[in-house]
Formats: structure tokens, C-alpha cells, sequence
């Protein structure tokens, strides 16, 4: 049975890995000249630049993600660096016990209680009981598949899904607390504002930080040392190993249909290729209003087209900057507060700055230099992507004025470094957009925001098209490596079971 594969991204490599293990015949079309999508990096001049990546869920054995990688890379080949302080966060208010004007979020959850006990005693309940609950957090199973159970499982296996039950109700309990409603419960200014500023000032389910911090304080949130290539690199190998096909520079533009089955795509140069099942792990709004033209959508699909139910995550502009000089006492992650708002050309308000600086992994470069890297979140890649199109001279001027000013900031909050410079490199949502197809930009497809959902609204089978499935980061709000490959594995195993196979991993 032969299956194409659109999209070499680390869900499209997935899915063509698993495939392969149950003996389908897979090839994988990839737009771009290389694998990898937004989890990539690149080499100008002996440095090392990564699109982004700062941490993988499942980075120790005692976590379930652990063991879905290993299924397709050898996990203990490859170095994985847990940091003591995720983020430090500098706010305006200085907590009176110390004079420090840094909030410290430790990744040790001891270490955090009592740091933030000692900063705010009079907020001791309230702590307590944030801690008790990332604490919880690790204690409750994910189960190891979601969406296929319901498609596969006949009732009385369900019964065993029982036992996921506390996550569901623990997540519909904690879901309507964000950042800002937490912030508001604590009495002490310095604590209150730090949490204000957890996600650089948007409102966002609490979730998406107490989650990763259940996780940092098992060590089960590594960053592979080597970047994103240290990753994905061996799932290529493992595919190819596998017998499975790869085309390179060979754009999708059709996903073709007969009599409401996928049938084949349909390739920019004109050639025609037959398939049994079809897909897709590109872009979301490409996959269903291009590649399919919009034809198999329901009214759930409308709302999140118009972004209804769910907004789009924000793409990054981003400023990566070789330098000179070790920054070995700086810390890694740091948001910082502006004098002044700076005002991007696309008319966001940043009121802060969030600088990483890449002082641990020796691959990134040469011996004595580092790369710092700077990254602003906008929600108008639209400007980016638009005036790119119109007009590239523009374009150029627009984003080098504004990295200028990026890297004047800079040069003041970390002691003189513009001399020591050597290579200036500036992504924009353009180019998030124009490497890897996705829509606006976005860097994790849909914004978890604060409205989190237990229930993704995001379906791996559109209605009314059969031998076709969509996976990928835009399968689940937050998106992510995690999401990408377990939806591939996910759909891999719903194919094998409609195809009369037993899932079988090698
Ligand atoms: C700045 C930044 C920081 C991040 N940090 C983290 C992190 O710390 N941890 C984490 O887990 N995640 C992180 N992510 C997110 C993570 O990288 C993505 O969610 C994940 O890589 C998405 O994988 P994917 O395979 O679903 O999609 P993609 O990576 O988008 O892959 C899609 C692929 O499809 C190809 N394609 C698209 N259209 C076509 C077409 N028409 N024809 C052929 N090919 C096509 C694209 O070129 C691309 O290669 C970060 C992302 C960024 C950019």
C-alpha cells in the first residue's frame, strides 16, 4: 500500500518511520531543500543558529514521551542539558527581602517553593497550593494515544481508559486559572508582577507554565546538545534505514480527490503521483483551503478558520547575533523591561525584552564566542509576509532598522557588545513563513491562549474524505515537538488497524 507524505518536518519523518516499520511503502514530498521544518538551524560564517529550540518533553526514561522517541532514535546518544533557572524575569518592583529585582523560576520545585516562600511568607497558602499542584501533575499517566481510542477500541477496552480519568477532571478544574487570574491572588507586588510577566505580559493558561515545571523538576525537559540537528538528524537516518522514500525541493500544490477518497498529489511541476492514503503533515489553513480547496470543511473548521474557537500562535521576528566574547556568568534566558515601549514596524508594543543566550552548547560556536539570540512574538506576520511580497528592498531596510535598535538595547543592558558582533542574522515572520509554509508564520500552530482545551476541536480526518489524514503541530493547541510525533504515531497506528495490521514498532 502506498502512502505520500507531505511535509519533512519531525511529524512527517515520524509518520514515515512508523509507516515503514509496518511495511508500507512511504514517500515523503518536502518543499524546502532540507528536513527538519521549524525545528532546524543553520550555519553562517562558524555559527550555529537554531530556529528556536530550547527544550524537548521526554528527556528522561521516567517520562512516556522518553519512550516514543526512543522508539525511532537512540535517546542515550544524545546529551541533554536540564537547566537550574528556566527563565529569569526582571520586574520593575524589588521584593523587599533581598533587594533583587530578578524573579528566579527555578526548575527544582523544593528549590522554587522555598525561594518564593522566602520572598513572599504572606503568600505561603497560595504557593503551597501552586506547588501541591505541579506536584500533582506528576503523578497523573497521559495516556499513550488519544484520538484513535475512540475510532479503534472496542467498548470494553475503553473501560481500561479509566484510569486517565484524574488527568481529564484535574485539567477541568485548574483549566480557567491563567498567569494573571493567579497573579491576582497573591498579596506580595514583587511575586505579583513576576507572574504577570510569565508569558511576557499576554494572558495565558496556567497550564502552560506549571506543566513544563512538573516536568523541569523530574529533568524529563532536556535540551539536546547539538540543537535541533542532534534530534531530528537521527529520525531522518532511522527513515532512510527504514527503506523509506525522500524528495527534496518538490512542492505540493494539490491534494487530489475521486468520489470523496484521496487518491494522489499533485506536484508544482505538473507531475501527477497516485497514492492509496494521503498525509498531510503541512500547514493547517494550506492542507484544507489550498491543497484541498476548502472542499471537505464543516461548520467546527469555519470557526477556526476565522479564528473563532482558537487564535493562531504568533510567529517570531528574531535577531541572532555570532559574538565574540563568552557571556559564561550571564544567565541563559532572561525578559527584561524597556525604558521606553519599542514599537516594531508591524505596529507591535513590546514593553519588554526576552534575550537567550546560548553559553552552554559548545556546538553553537567557535571556541571564546556565543550566540545570543533575541526573539519579539507578533501577532501581525501579515505586515511581514505582505510588504516581502510587495516590496523586498523595503522589506530588508524595515527589518534591519528595527534589529538596529534591537541591538543598541542590547548593547546597553549587556555591557558594550556591538563591536563584537561578527555575524548578524534577522528572521522574520516572513521567513518562518517562507521556509516551512506555515500559515501566518506561526511557530506552534494554534495558540493555547486561556481558554485551554482538554479536547483538541483539531481532527487527523477531515468529514467527508476518506484515505486521508492531517497530523502535525496544529493537531493540538501549543503544538510542539511532542505533539508532532505523537500525532504522526497516532495516525501511523489508526492505518495499520484499518489495514488489518498489528502496530509493530523496530
Ligand atoms: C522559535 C521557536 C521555538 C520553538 N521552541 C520549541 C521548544 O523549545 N520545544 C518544542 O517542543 N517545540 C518548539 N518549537 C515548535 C516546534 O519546532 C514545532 O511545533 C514543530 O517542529 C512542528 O513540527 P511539524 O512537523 O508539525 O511542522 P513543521 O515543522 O512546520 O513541518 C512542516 C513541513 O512541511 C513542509 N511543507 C509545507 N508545505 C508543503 C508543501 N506544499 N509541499 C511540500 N512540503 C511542504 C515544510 O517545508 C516543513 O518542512 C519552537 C518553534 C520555533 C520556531
Amino acid at each position: 500500500m502506498k502512502i505520500s507524505i507531505i511535509g519533512a518536518g519531525v511529524a512527517g519523518l515520524s509518520a514515515g518511520c512508523y509507516l515503514r516499520m509496518n511495511d508500507f511503502e512511504t514517500e515523503i514530498f518536502e518543499r524546502h531543500s532540507t528536513f527538519g521544518g521549524l525545528c532546524t538551524h543553520w550555519q553562517r560564517d562558524g555559527y550555529n543558529f537554531e530556529s528556536g529550540l530550547q527544550w524537548v518533553l521526554g528527556t528522561n526514561e521516567n517520562n512516556p514521551f522518553y519512550h516514543l522517541w526512543s522508539e525511532l532514535i537512540d535517546m542515550s546518544a544524545i546529551r541533554f542539558i536540564n537547566h537550574d533557572v528556566r527563565m529569569e524575569i526582571e520586574v520593575k518592583e524589588t521584593h523587599d527581602n533581598t533587594g533583587d529585582n530578578v524573579f528566579h523560576l527555578y526548575t527544582n520545585l523544593n528549590k522554587l517553593e522555598t525561594y518564593m516562600l522566602s520572598i513572599a511568607p504572606e503568600d505561603g497558602k497560595v504557593i503551597r497550593r501552586l506547588i501541591r499542584s505541579i506536584r500533582k501533575i506528576q503523578t497523573l499517566e497521559i495516556p499513550p494515544m488519544i484520538k484513535e481510542v475512540p475510532k479503534i477500541l472496542p467498548w470494553y477496552k475503553k473501560i481500561g481508559y479509566i484510569k486517565y480519568l484524574p488527568l481529564l477532571l484535574f485539567l477541568q478544574k485548574v483549566k480557567p486559572e491563567t498567569n494573571v487570574t493567579f497573579a491576582r491572588k497573591l498579596k506580595n507586588p514583587f511575586l505579583k508582577e513576576a507572574f504577570k510577566l510569565l508569558f511576557d505580559g499576554e494572558e495565558m493558561s496556567l497550564l502552560v507554565i506549571t506543566l513544563p515545571l512538573a516536568y523541569n523538576d523530574l529533568k524529563s525537559t532536556g535540551y539536546p546538545v547539538g540543537g535541533s540537528a542532534a534530534l531530528v538528524r537521527p529520525i531522518l537516518h532511522k527513515y532512510l534505514e527504514l527503506g523509506g522514500k525522500i524528495r527534496y525541493e518538490t512542492e505540493v500544490v494539490k491534494i487530489i480527490t475521486e468520489k470523496k477518497h484521496a487518491t494522489g498529489i499533485l506536484l508544482k511541476s505538473g507531475e501527477l503521483i497516485t497514492a492509496d492514503i494521503v498525509i498531510s503533515a503541512a500547514d493547517w489553513h494550506f492542507t484544507l483551503f489550498s491543497a484541498l480547496e476548502g472542499k471537505f470543511i464543516d461548520s467546527t473548521i469555519k470557526k477556526l478558520k476565522n479564528q473563532e474557537q482558537l487564535k493562531v500562535y504568533p510567529s517570531v521576528f528574531m535577531v541572532s547575533l555570532g559574538v565574540a566574547q563568552t557571556f559564561q556568568n550571564h544567565p541563559h534566558f532572561l525578559r527584561f523591561p524597556l525604558l521606553r515601549p519599542l514599537v516594531s514596524p508591524d505596529g507591535s508594543r513590546y514593553d519588554r525584552m526576552e534575550v537567550h543566550i546560548n553559553n552552554y552548547d559548545p556546538t553553537h560556536a567557535p571556541v571564546g564566542k556565543t550566540v545570543i539570540s533575541v526573539s519579539f512574538y507578533s501577532h501581525f506576520a501579515d505586515f511581514w509576509i505582505t510588504l516581502r511580497n510587495s516590496n523586498q528592498e523595503l522589506y530588508r531596510e524595515e527589518k534591519k532598522k528595527f534589529a538596529d535598535v534591537v541591538i543598541a538595547l542590547l548593547d546597553e543592558k549587556l555591557g558594550k557588545l556591538k563591536n563584537k558582533i561578527e555575524v548578524i542574522d534577522i528572521a522574520t515572520p516572513a521567513t518562518f513563513q517562507r521556509y516551512t509554509n506555515n500559515w501566518k508564520g506561526s511557530v506552534q500552530g494554534w495558540f493555547p491562549g486561556k481558554n485551554i482545551i482538554a479536547v483538541t476541536p483539531v481532527k487527523n480526518e477531515l468529514p467527508g474524505l476518506k484515505d486521508f489524514y492531517f497530523i502535525g503541530h496544529w493537531t493540538q493547541p501549543g503544538g510542539g515537538l511532542p505533539v508532532a510525533l505523537k500525532s504522526a504515531r497516532d495516525t501511523a497506528k489508526l492505518i495499520c488497524y484499518r489495514n488489518g495490521i498489528t502496530f509493530s514498532v523496530c
